[in-house]
This record gives C-alpha cells, sequence and structure tokens, in this order.
C-alpha cells in the first residue's frame, strides 16, 4: 500500500505508461503501479547504493523483473532511449533538487509527454523551472498527511511559450483556483512564520534593508491570497 502522496503521485501515471522513476528509493511507486498493471515498464532510478539495493530487492521479491528495471545512476542518466520512457516520476525532494536533476540531462527530456513531481519545498522554483522550459502545468493537488502538506505538479510540453503570474507561481495554477481549506492551512501557517522570520530580520544590528522589503512583498501576497475568499 502506497502513502496518499504517491498514491496520489500514481494518480496521473497514464495507463500504459513507460515510467522512470527517479529517487526511487525502495522502488515502492513502480511497484505498485506494476502490480496493479497500470504500467508497460518502468526504471527505478536511484543514485545512492542502499536505497537501488533496496530497490533491487523489492523488485525481485514482488517478481516485477520483466516490467521494472532499476539502475544505479544520477537523476536522468538512469533513462536510456531503448527504454522509451515517456512518463518521469520525481518525488520526496526538494524543488531546488528536483529543478537541477530535470537540467543536467535536457536530452532525456525529448520524448517525455509528462512530468508528475511532487517537490517537498521549493515549489514556487520548480514551477518557475515549468514555465522557462514550456512544460505546461495540466494539474496539482494539494494533500496533508502525517502533519505534513505535499504538492504534486503534473507537466506536460507546450509548443507555445506562456508566462505565469507571480500568483501562479508561488501558489499554484490550479491550487490557486480550488483554494481547498488544506490549501489555506497551509498557507496561514506559512504566513505565521514568515512573519517571525521578518521581525528577527527587523531585530538584526544591522537589518537587511533588501531583504525586509522582499519579505514584506512576499508577506503581502500571501495576506492577498488568503483574503481573496473572505
Ligand atoms: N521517491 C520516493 C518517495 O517519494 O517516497 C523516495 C524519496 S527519498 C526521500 C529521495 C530519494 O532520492 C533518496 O533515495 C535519494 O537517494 C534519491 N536521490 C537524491 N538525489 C538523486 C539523484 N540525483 N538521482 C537519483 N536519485 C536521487
Amino acid at each position: 500500500n502506497l502513502s496518499q502522496r504517491l498514491e496520489t503521485v500514481a494518480e496521473f501515471v497514464p495507463k500504459g505508461a513507460r515510467v522512470a522513476d527517479i529517487g526511487s528509493d525502495h522502488g515502492y511507486l513502480p511497484a505498485a503501479l506494476a502490480l496493479r498493471k497500470r504500467i508497460a515498464y518502468a526504471v527505478a532510478g536511484e543514485v545512492v547504493k542502499g536505497p537501488y539495493e533496496n530497490a533491487i530487492r523489492e523488485i525481485q521479491k514482488l517478481n516485477l523483473a520483466n516490467i521494472i528495471q532499476a539502475r544505479l545512476a544520477d537523476g536522468l542518466a538512469a533513462i536510456e532511449d531503448a527504454d522509451q520512457i515517456d512518463t518521469i516520476t520525481i518525488a520526496g525532494m526538494g524543488g531546488a533538487l528536483i529543478t537541477q536533476i530535470l537540467d543536467a540531462h535536457p536530452e532525456k527530456l525529448t520524448g517525455v509527454a509528462r512530468l508528475i513531481l511532487q517537490p517537498n519545498v521549493g515549489e514556487a522554483r520548480l514551477r518557475t523551472w515549468l514555465m522557462n522550459h514550456r512544460f505546461q502545468i495540466m494539474a496539482e493537488k494539494m494533500i496533508a498527511e502525517d502533519g505534513h502538506t505535499y504538492e504534486i505538479i503534473v507537466a506536460e510540453p507546450s509548443i507555445v511559450p506562456f508566462r505565469y503570474s507571480k500568483y501562479e507561481l508561488t501558489f499554484g495554477p490550479f491550487l490557486l483556483e480550488k483554494h481547498s481549506p488544506v490549501f489555506d492551512k497551509k498557507w496561514h501557517g506559512e504566513l505565521q512564520r514568515q512573519k517571525t522570520v521578518l521581525q528577527q530580520m527587523s531585530h538584526a544590528s544591522q537589518p537587511p534593508v533588501k531583504k525586509i522589503r522582499q519579505q514584506e512583498e512576499y508577506i503581502a501576497l500571501i495576506k492577498e491570497t488568503l483574503n481573496n475568499d473572505d
């Protein structure tokens, strides 16, 4: 059984997909998809030996070696042309690391029809990367599990350039639109945290003027968005 977080990632994997799950750890996501006969093929990529060996064990235990290949490689280097990967999943890491992984091997993204990404932090930065590389966000979900909130972002290549507003980049175009209770809770919490950060900045012996201004703008953005539905 998958966590709700990985279950939500799984939900967006097209039927019959050829998936590369990068940073797969135990390979739970591709294993669940293969057992459900949801996918045709998967690569479970891992850069660390321990998790890679965990994935191999999991694949053997479940008798899925004909569908899932575990590979020890850095990011998208796990993908080979012959895999004909059409879907990439990257879950459970920071947005900065996810963008780094996507940036490192642009040639591996050419045949890819869908990215399903679950950044733990740094969502705005990831959305900015997607926009700048013409990956249009097709769906988003925010879920709460074990005291954390997680965002799942689904993106597909676009032939035309497009721009997201600073609101869409920060909050997510679909999440902003839906404005769910989980969304409100996350951003109320974030607002409190950022206010504390601002106070600490202001009380410094040499207050960082530029950072304070940016912080105030960020806080104003959150307040504005939270008040939208009042
Ligand atoms: N994707 C799984 C999930 O969402 O539950 C596992 C998440 S785990 C917190 C992050 C995994 O990414 C670790 O196993 C780590 O070794 C792997 N990882 C980090 N950087 C990587 C990279 N550049 N290439 C491949 N895997 C990487």
